[in-house]
């Protein structure tokens, strides 16, 4: 197997995130969870390689980068994509330089792009000024990020206090002219000895524009949205065949740790209108008598239940009473008992109860479930809603054929999202 795109992303979300944009431009793609042990699960055009590297000391992060990017290479890959998030979240030291770096030097490189434009997602990049929807970065909220605050929605700055190489700006009247026009641009600023050039895009046609001056460029830094542009380089057309996934058959249920508004309706929606049973969980409960009896609680009331259809179990909560709880138990003690009573009811479904479709809601319980499961790799499937697509794993629990498992972090999906994801399977 030859793989065209080797990707490095610097957390787990935002991996499955630039795997659904490449699997939605015609590329069958495999995200692992870290650096794998064994050969990619399927026949794949793009393997997206998912690190925990966006808020660690920079010097660990440049060294799982370049670990992914040893495991890539062996693999043949023929391009490399380091994505980090939509709003470059990153501290002064990095780790967004510092690893960009790292890899332009093991690749040997002297020229890159960086941008983190996501139009469909709201995020634009104009004049080298990172926009989220219609404010400045550092108007947005992520100016008081706990672990990334962004203060200053400069890119070229921002990129620059991170890196020892020149960095440059393309801006969005290059890109506006196409291709061509923005290859000369790159020539321009290479021969004035930019290393690394910040790119504007302020739509979707943007990005498409941007793709083909990527053609043979060894590495590019991005968000997930330039990646629209890449397939087409290889050859490659969005067909639902790059989409298709291995059958699961076998029982539905959704398990929810998730406390954002959007979960917080897809719940009440479920519970509404389903007509199927929803089983809440307690933290407090959990406190008291251990995530382990509570799971084997919640899975006795499943049991009998599954046949007919899909069950939620959810500890999904409105922010008061999750405030009230992290009063008693303090934010961390609260959060990781609940991620582990959630990820042992995901694997006693799965291994016990005959789930092999699995819907999981939150960002960190995501981890917790896909870590519960032992899933190594994720086939990625069509999306369910905007970023989240269902996908195929083997997992030990789950037997030969593997399970099916959607991961919705957040505020992502519809109102209707737990039902939905059961429909739209092909
Ligand atoms: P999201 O993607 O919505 O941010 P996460 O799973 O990333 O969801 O984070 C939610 C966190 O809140 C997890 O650590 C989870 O264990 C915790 N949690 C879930 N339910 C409750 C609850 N009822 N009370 C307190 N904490 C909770």
């Amino acid at each position: 197997m030859r793989l065209l795109l080797g990707c490095i992303a610097d957390d787990f979300t935002g991996a499955t995130d630039l795997a659904n944009n490449l699997v939605r431009a015609g590329m069958r793609v495999v995200q692992t969870i870290g650096v794998p042990a064994a050969p990619p699960a399927a026949e794949v055009d793009a393997i997206v390689v998912a690190l925990k590297s966006r808020t660690i000391a920079p010097a660990e992060a440049i060294a799982q980068s370049l670990a992914a990017l040893k495991w890539l290479r062996d693999r043949g890959a023929q391009q490399i994509y380091f994505k980090y998030c939509s709003t470059f979240d990153s501290t002064p030291e990095g780790n967004i330089g510092p690893v960009t770096e790292a890899l332009m030097d093991a690749l040997g490189t002297g020229f890159t792009i960086a941008t983190p434009a996501f139009p469909d997602n709201h995020r634009t990049v104009f004049k080298g000024y990172l926009f989220a929807g219609d404010v400045l970065l550092n108007e947005s909220g992520m100016q008081k990020h706990p672990l990334t605050p962004m203060t200053d929605a400069n890119l070229v700055r921002v990129m620059q206090a991170q890196t020892k190489r020149k960095v440059g700006l393309v801006d969005y009247r290059v890109v506006a002219r196409g291709a061509d026009a923005i290859r000369e641009r790159f020539e321009q600023l290479r021969a004035d000895g930019v290393g690394v050039a910040i790119v504007d895009a302020v739509s979707n046609e943007d990005l498409v524009r941007l793709g083909p001056a990527l053609k043979d460029m060894p590495l590019v830094t991005a968000g997930s949205g330039v990646a629209i542009g890449l397939p087409a380089n290889f050859g490659l057309a969005p067909s639902s065949t790059a989409s298709a996934l291995p059958p699961a058959p076998g029982l539905q249920a959704v398990v929810s740790g998730s406390c954002s508004l959007a979960t917080n309706r897809q719940v009440k929606h479920f519970i509404d209108t389903s007509r199927r049973p929803a089983l809440a969980l307690d933290p407090l409960r959990i406190a008291d008598q251990g995530a382990e009896a509570v799971a084997k609680q919640a899975l006795d009331w499943a049991r009998p239940l599954l046949k007919d259809g899909p069950v939620l179990v959810y500890s999904t909560a409105e922010s008061d009473a999750v405030k009230a709880v992290q009063g008693r138990l303090g934010v961390d003690e609260a959060g990781s008992l609940v991620e582990h009573c959630v990820a042992a009811i995901a694997r006693g479904l799965v291994a016990d109860l005959g789930v092999r479709q699995l819907v999981v809601a939150g960002g960190e319980t995501s981890g917790a479930c896909v870590q519960a499961l032992g899933i190594a790799q994720m086939q990625i499937g069509a999306q369910i809603d905007p970023g989240v697509p269902w996908c195929h794993a083997k997992a030990a629990a789950a037997g030969d054929a593997g399970l099916r498992i959607a991961l919705k972090s957040g505020n992502f999906g519809t109102d209707d999202f737990f039902t939905k994801a059961f429909t739209a399977q092909d």
